[in-house]
């Protein structure tokens, strides 16, 4: 890796309008990518790492154009690649190329390997159909095949064999960056760490640059330089990739390396308390306000006045959230907190003690925490969910909710965007003591 910038990305921005009725009027929008910045060194494995629809794909696709960027920028070697003219397009997208998860896909059934392979050339222009044929040849020999594969179509192949010859069609057109999208996720265990070995080897022949998309934590560990965290749209920690996997700092990120199996069995991240993904990623289309991981994050910071536990914190955020929900009715809710348990008594206390009752909150809490819960289960009894919301509501408020966090200097090696994280103090930054306002009376202090 240099320190030469091949790709660089500033504020990235995909969005995809919502629209509603004939006239398709656009009721809102989904921010599949928000605001991404990063750079590609020349000769490095850069890492998108992140759940399943957390704007990774789109983000490689964006890269392409393939999907045109709302808005932001992106630079290919200095050249601004959103002002690019047709021609200039296609040969970006011949020094780039795009190996998808599904090579299925990519092929088209009716093609042989070597007209498959050959069809990127003759697209850039190169008419000597010998020199095609020898190019293919030499790729796929590169990739583990033989070059009498030409006459072979793709469904005789294997699915690892398939993703070698997605390889060899991107390689023989002389790329200087490859974004491979969850290349090997299709892949068995075996077939999967013969197929990211390769993709090693042919980034140090042919000294390429990558851009490694994928789900899996262990795939890029194993093959990239440095990493960035998506969720949601945007990137929440990026750096060098031992850094971020063994010091990991954003609450995001180290659920999302508990949720990987552990190598010890004995040990399982319950165990070692670390927060598990075990909920869904919340809706694109309805993003979190501040925060975007505040509704699942336990590290959620507390009111500047709270005077209770950071646990007692947790079961009131959880609450609230679970009042939060997609309830029809409070009859809906009801049912919920009286599944199982005794029969629902009648009275205007019911809810309140049920509500205690399933999120464990300790019988004495600060007086206001009290009242809010009180007054919430009354609400509930007049069948008013929205005054029921808005009494937990008034005391959880949390930054963490009503403030974005950025990436810390962003353009240092291991950046964070939490509002507990203090790039002084790194160590800090979940043990559940350290508040923003602690942070900025020790920033006045200094
Ligand atoms: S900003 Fe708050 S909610 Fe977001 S990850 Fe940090 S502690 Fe959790």
């Amino acid at each position: 890796m240099t320190e030469e910038v091949i790709l660089s990305v500033r504020n990235l921005e995909k969005q995809y309008p919502i629209t509603e009725g004939l006239l398709r009027r656009e009721v809102g929008r989904v921010r599949a990518v928000d605001g991404v910045s990063f750079e590609l060194h020349a000769g490095e494995a850069f890492g998108l790492v992140g759940e399943s629809g957390c704007g990774k794909s789109t983000t490689a696709l964006s890269l392409l154009r393939l999907e045109e960027p709302t808005a932001g920028e992106i630079r290919f070697h200095d050249e601004d690649v959103l002002d690019y003219s047709r021609s200039e397009l296609r040969e970006y997208r011949r020094r780039v190329q795009l190996v998808l998860q599904d090579p299925d896909s990519a092929f088209n059934p009716r093609l042989t390997v070597g007209e498959a392979l050959e069809e990127p050339l003759r697209v850039h222009g190169m008419v000597d159909s010998t020199r095609r044929q020898r190019i293919v040849t030499d790729a796929l020999e590169r990739v583990g095949l033989d070059g009498d594969d030409r006459a072979s179509y793709p469904h005789e192949f294997s699915g690892g064999q398939k993703q070698r010859i997605a390889l060899a069609r991107a390689l023989v057109v002389n790329p200087d960056v490859i974004l491979a999208d969850e290349p090997v996720s299709a892949l068995d265990g075996r077939t999967k760490a013969d197929v990211l070995e390769l993709l090693g080897d042919l980034q140090t022949e042919f000294d390429l640059t990558v851009l490694l998309i994928s789900h899996d934590v262990d795939v890029v560990r194993r093959f990239c330089d440095r990493i960035g965290v998506m969720y949601l749209g945007k990137l929440v920690e990026c750096g060098p990739t031992q850094s971020v996997l063994e010091t990991p700092h954003h609450p995001y990120t180290r659920a999302l390396l508990s949720s990987v199996p552990s190598l010890d069995a004995h040990t399982p991240a319950t165990a070692t308390g670390e927060q598990t993904l075990t909920d869904d990623l919340p809706d694109a289309a309805d993003i979190p306000s501040g925060c975007r991981f505040h509704p699942r994050c336990r590290a959620i910071i507390p009111p500047e006045e709270w005077e209770s536990s950071s646990e007692t914190w947790r079961r009131l955020m959880e609450l609230r959230l679970y009042l939060e929900d997609d309830w029809s009715d409070t009859e809906a809710l009801a049912r919920a907190l009286a599944d199982g348990g005794r029969d629902w008594q009648s009275g205007d206390g019911e809810f309140e003690s049920r509500l205690r009752t399933a999120f464990a909150l300790p019988e004495t809490l600060p007086e206001r925490v009290e009242d809010a819960v009180a007054d919430a289960g009354a609400a509930l009894a007049r069948n008013d969910l929205a005054g029921a919301r808005e009494q937990v509501r008034a005391v959880t408020a949390t930054v963490c909710e009503q403030e974005s966090p950025s990436l810390t200097d962003e353009y240092t090696s291991h950046t964070v965007a939490c509002h507990r994280y203090d790039p002084e103090k790194p160590g800090e930054a979940l043990d559940g003591t350290r508040t923003r306002q602690a942070k900025e009376e020790r920033t006045d202090a200094n």
